[in-house]
């Protein structure tokens, strides 16, 4: 049986959120028949050759997309990058030492909240005073910080870090709104980390990137599923992985590297921008709502100046196909998500309404 992915929808969910159809259709063929084994990906034996070569790869692609240093491990864990915000300074910190944390939004303010049990924090700039429309920039680092903790892509606001703070300190970075979306200069960080369900694979599995320097400096007692180096002892199978979404993750890694990888995602990805914030400002109906040079390529959130027009603008979206673009519930107006899978028709076809809508009711 082949099956074949006929997503038709302009999809602009923040996730989880749109994957590359190709992807789609060889995940939803896996589940019936892996490989021509007669078997399922899901009923059989992660310690088997099939999925052994899934995680190889998975972990091989990580590697080759951002260009990793031998001294950086990678690590598939479950538990959400919620989980890391606790496991980060519980691997990383002791009750002594300090870490600098920048408060850019909902994500940041949950990552500093859990860490301040492990450790001292130490929040060195925020924007929180600004309804988190801009990121900060030009604070100093202390120079004695363990680590500083960034959120690369604040996925609620809209805002994205375009320039890596100057400081000798290694950068820890949530990068569950934007990996694999751009190029970074991975020298400069002690760890990344990133839920899959935003721009690499569905809900459930958690991308760990760590330099190995970073680690075995803590004293208390680490558990043993919470340990790191357990995962990098065992390759990421000390137990039964998530195996499904590092399968579909590995393939939308195959996608993204036969793309060209990170240059020309980073292309892709300005284009879908600039056309969007391009429209955002001509058309006198709708308005930005974030400082323009932090305006996030993955996430763009606007308002209409006349708010009463909302349920008409996403009554025309729905009409013309297009989906998930109310805004977080906590900051409401519109949010596009434009993640790497996301064509520059489909943010045409957006525009196009905003052309049609302007022209309704402006
Ligand atoms: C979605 C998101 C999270 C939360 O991820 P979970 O995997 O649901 O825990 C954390 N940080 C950022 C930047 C996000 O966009």
């Amino acid at each position: 049986m082949t099956i074949t992915a006929t997503n038709t929808k302009h999809n602009f969910s923040a996730g989880p959120a749109i994957l590359p159809k190709e992807v789609f259709t060889e995940a939803a063929q896996a589940c019936v028949d892996f490989n021509g084994t007669g078997l399922s990906l899901l009923e059989m034996s992660h310690r088997g050759a099939d999925f052994v070569a899934v995680m190889d790869e998975a972990l091989a692609l990580v590697r080759e997309i951002l260009e990793l240093p031998d001294n950086y491990h990678v690590l598939f864990v479950g538990g959400g990058a919620s989980s890391q915000f606790y496991n980060i300074p519980m691997n990383l910190l002791n009750d002594a030492d300090m870490a600098a944390y920048v408060n850019t939004g909902t994500w940041a303010s949950n990552a500093i909240k859990e860490a301040k049990a492990f450790g001292q924090i130490e929040v060195v700039a925020s924007s929180e005073s600004d309804q988190f429309r801009h990121v900060p920039k030009g604070y100093p680092v202390p120079a004695d910080a363990k680590y500083l903790h960034l959120t690369s892509n604040n996925t609620i606001y809209g805002t994205q870090l375009f320039d890596w703070p100057e400081t000798k300190v290694p950068l820890v970075c949530d990068m569950s709104s934007d990996i694999f979306s751009r190029p970074v200069p991975i020298e400069r960080f002690g760890m990344i980390y990133a839920g899959a369900q935003k721009n690499m694979g569905p809900a459930g599995v958690t991308l760990v990137i760590v330099r190995d320097d970073m680690l075995g400096h803590v004293k208390r007692h680490i558990p043993t599923m919470l340990d790191y180096r357990t995962h990098i002892k065992k390759g990421s199978m000390y137990n039964t992985p998530p195996v499904f979404p590092i399968y579909v993750s590995m393939l939308t890694m195959r996608w993204v590297r036969d793309q060209g990888g990170l240059d020309a995602m980073e292309a892709r990805n300005f284009a879908k921008a600039q056309a969007l914030y391009a429209e955002i400002d001509r058309n006198p109906l709708f308005k930005g709502t974030t400082a323009v040079d932090d305006r996030s390529w993955m996430n763009a959130t606007f308002v209409l100046e006349d708010d009463t027009l909302n349920e008409a603008f996403l009554t025309d979206c729905k009409a013309a196909g297009i989906v998930g673009l109310k805004g977080h519930r906590s900051v409401g107006g519109f949010r596009a998500s434009m993640y790497n899978a996301l064509d520059l028709a489909s943010v045409q076809a957006l525009v196009d309404v905003m052309q049609i809508f302007e022209k309704k009711h402006g």
